[in-house]
């Protein structure tokens, strides 16, 4: 397995519509096994294909030690929603706002081994599935931020020195996020979820 290098925002793979998987092949085991270790690595709740460069309708998730991947995912949300939640982005280093999400969703697709799969969330489990899609739609959590919120992200947007970021090494960046999205941290509402 390998730590894959994480796509940040500016990088036009994070705004184009992924494939879906036809290929269950050897490579996709090989992309969801180097996903599930490059979220763990960087303690990320959640990791879509498109973030580690590979425009394909996969993503990893990791939410309370419930850990999954999901191969071309269609979900259904409930018409309610659920509070709002903080949440940032392995794309968007240093940055959390609430977003609104859907209070459940149902989600269906199937496995690496086009095995079908099945998962009815709500909570966190919701939000994540529902960030991560986003992803394979080329939606980022900024994109469903409204008013002051929004010029505030995309003001923080405009200003980061995003190449620095870009340079920094896996490990480096794992010890800045871990703080901000442990699982400890997120339970308690200190921070937000990551994906
Ligand atoms: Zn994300």
């Amino acid at each position: 397995m390998a730590i894959l290098n994480i796509r940040i925002i500016g990088d036009p793979v994070l705004r184009t519509v992924a494939d879906p998987v036809t290929d269950f092949g050897p490579e996709l085991a090989k992309l969801v096994a180097d996903m599930t270790e490059t979220m763990e690595d960087v303690d990320g709740a959640g990791l879509a294909a498109p973030q580690v460069g590979v425009s394909k309708r996969v993503f990893t998730y990791r939410i309370n030690g419930v850990e999954g991947h999901i191969v071309n995912p269609v979900l259904e949300n409930s018409e309610d929603f659920q509070a709002d939640h903080v949440e940032g982005c392995l794309s968007i280093p240093g940055l959390g706002f609430p977003v609104k999400r859907f209070r459940t969703t149902r989600i269906t697709g199937v496995d690496k081994d086009n095995n079908p799969v099945e998962v009815a969330a709500e909570d966190l489990l919701a939000r994540c599935f529902q960030h991560e899609n986003d992803h394979l739609d080329g939606v980022l959590f900024t994109d469903r931020l409204e008013g002051e919120d929004r010029k505030a992200a995309l003001r923080s947007i405009r200003n980061a020195n995003y190449d620095a970021v870009m340079e920094r090494t896996t490990a480096k960046r794992a010890k800045t996020v871990g703080s901000s999205f442990g699982g400890a941290a997120f339970g308690a509402g200190a921070a937000g979820t990551k994906g």
